[in-house]
Order: C-alpha cells, then sequence, then structure tokens
C-alpha cells in the first residue's frame, strides 16, 4: 500500500484548494458562520498511528457524528428492547423527515435520522438528569478518544434551540404516538448539546477507533463495548450513516460511515483504521461535498472496504 502520510498529504492538498466547496448549513445559524475553505482528514490505524494532513487540529461541530455514540450507549444500556423504539431500516427520505414519522406511527426508521436520535436521547435521559446525560455522552467521547479536552459548543447548542422548529416538531409527534417518556423541550435539550459537541477530525478519529478493534480499548484491550454492539453500530452506519445518500457512500466508498451537517464525517475501515474528514461546504442532502469524495479517493488509494479483504 502507499504510504498513508502520503495519501492524506495528497488528498488535503487536492480538496482543500478545489472551488466547488458544497454550501455550509444554514438552518443552524451558527453553523452559517464557519469558513468553508476549511478541510481536514485524520487516520488511526488499529494499532494508534496517526496520519493527519489539512486543517485536522481545528474543532467543528460534530452534529450528527454525535449519534454514532449515543447509540453505542444505548444499545449497551438497553440491549434488543431499544430496537422495539426504533428500526434498523433506511429511511431513503431526509434527515429531518416529518411525514414518515406519521407513516410508521411515531416508532422512526432508524437511529441516525433525528427522529431516531431523539428517541435515542430519550432513552439515554430517562432515570438521570439532562446535566448527566449530557455528561455522560461527553465522557465517553473523552474516554474513547483519550482527550479530556473535548467539550460542548454553547454557542451552536443555543443557535439551534433557538431555530429548532423542525426537531421540536419531530420530537413532539413522538411523544404524541407515546414514544418518549420525556417533555420533548427536555429531551431536545440534551440532543442538541450533543449535536454541539466540538472535536478536531485528530480527535474523532481516536474516538472511532473501537469500532476498528471490535469495541476494544486499543490502548488497554479492555473492552469499551462487546464485539457483537460494534458491529452492529458499524452495520447501522454502512445502511443509514448518510441518510437518502447512504446507498450512494456504501458505493462510492464502501465503509460504514456516518456524517453530520458541520461537515464532518466518521468513517470505520473494520480492522485496518478509523477515519475522520472534515470540509463544512454540505451536497443536497446535507453530507459535507468534499469529505465525501475525498473518501472514496482515500478508499480506492488504501484499497479498503468492507466488501472484500484484499489490500492495496
Ligand atoms: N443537530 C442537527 C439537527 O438536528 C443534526 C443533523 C445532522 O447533522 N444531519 O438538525
Amino acid at each position: 500500500m502507499e504510504d498513508l502520510q502520503t495519501i492524506v498529504n495528497d488528498i488535503a492538498k487536492k480538496y482543500g484548494s478545489k472551488d466547488e466547496r458544497g454550501t455550509v448549513a444554514d438552518y443552524i445559524p451558527q453553523l452559517a458562520c464557519v469558513d468553508p475553505n476549511q478541510f481536514g482528514i485524520s487516520i488511526v490505524t488499529s494499532e494508534g498511528q496517526e496520519y493527519s494532513a489539512g486543517d485536522a487540529e481545528v474543532p467543528f461541530s460534530i452534529q450528527s457524528i454525535s449519534k454514532v455514540f449515543a447509540l453505542t450507549l444505548a444499545l449497551q444500556q438497553e440491549g434488543a428492547e431499544l430496537w422495539e423504539r426504533v428500526g434498523r431500516e433506511p429511511s431513503g427520505d431526509p434527515f429531518n423527515s416529518i411525514v414518515q414519522l406519521e407513516h410508521d406511527h411515531g416508532v422512526p426508521r432508524n437511529p441516525f435520522i433525528n427522529a431516531g436520535a431523539i428517541v435515542v436521547t430519550d432513552v439515554l435521559l430517562t432515570g438521570s438528569t439532562s446535566v448527566e446525560a449530557n455528561a455522560r455522552l461527553l465522557n465517553f467521547l473523552r474516554m474513547v478518544s483519550e482527550d479530556e479536552n473535548i467539550d460542548i459548543d454553547l454557542a451552536v447548542a443555543e443557535s439551534e434551540t433557538e431555530h429548532g422548529y423542525r426537531n421540536f416538531a419531530l420530537a413532539n409527534f413522538i411523544r404524541a404516538y407515546g414514544n418518549l417518556n420525556n417533555e420533548p423541550a427536555d429531551t431536545l435539550d440534551v440532543y442538541f448539546k450533543n449535536c454541539s459537541i466540538a472535536m478536531s477530525c485528530q480527535q474523532l478519529a481516536h474516538a472511532g477507533r473501537f469500532l476498528v478493534l471490535d469495541g476494544q480499548n486499543g490502548l488497554t484491550g479492555d473492552a469499551i463495548t462487546s464485539s457483537r454492539t460494534a458491529r452492529r453500530v458499524n452495520a447501522m452506519m454502512l445502511t443509514c450513516g448518510h441518510y437518502d445518500g447512504s446507498g450512494e457512500f456504501a458505493y462510492r466508498v464502501g465503509l460504514p460511515g456516518k456524517s453530520g451537517v458541520g461537515g464532518g464525517i466518521l468513517c470505520v475501515a473494520p480492522g485496518f483504521a478509523s477515519i475522520a474528514c472534515w470540509s463544512p461546504g454540505l451536497n443536497a442532502i446535507g453530507n459535507s461535498h468534499l469529505a465525501t469524495k475525498a473518501l472514496e479517493e482515500l478508499a480506492a488509494r488504501t484499497g479498503w472496504s468492507v466488501f472484500s479483504n484484499s489490500i492495496k
């Protein structure tokens, strides 16, 4: 295989200077302030070696990438019972679709669309305070990325709360169907703060390493989660991680991935590496325009794919 540092350097140079960069999300006004000319990429291998290039140290809003870690915690806590409240099928609809929720009688199609993540958040909030629920996800992220400096960007959380009419509609709808235990505003407060956690590509790539290692902590060898849970989270990332662009991402990149409207994508090459790529401009579906393209090139050059075990 080509040297990984050469690959990330080439990719950061090429995609960092592209003219066509997509459009920064503006339905959360605070995200509209982010400079679209940034591009970062980090790879952390199964052995823990890191290869980074571009703006890999710049923290960005992880947004829906937080749903991967929230799902891990909820699956650990609830086991199979979680699936009574949220489905496991790709939605084929936008991430904030309301229409589908009525059709499915308040049981969201999967944990990575907003409606599903709101239910997962409700599961994590039940039996604890909102401060505890936020701290639980934040501490989990600090532990898996081995970095105590990760925090919530409260300006982003406030901005999303102020303009979160659609998420309020979803949460109220779910509550009306009896699939939310807490008040919509309380569950959403935790959800918005989880989405507003800021991390760099470097931190995120480290955080994804347990999904590369079948649930193990790469440093200690201890189980962060069971191999079964890790595999299932990866399966959900592959089938549902990019909303109605999930099939296209699986086709082009061939790896489990999860995007966020902050422009980040976390990608897992099981057994090989965790990869985080970030560029704030989004495509029409709400996935990072350049990070998607960059990951396609990275997968082609490394040969990493869940559909083959031949490495280049
Ligand atoms: N916080 C965002 C929202 O709820 C997350 C969406 C996303 O990243 N796709 O709209």
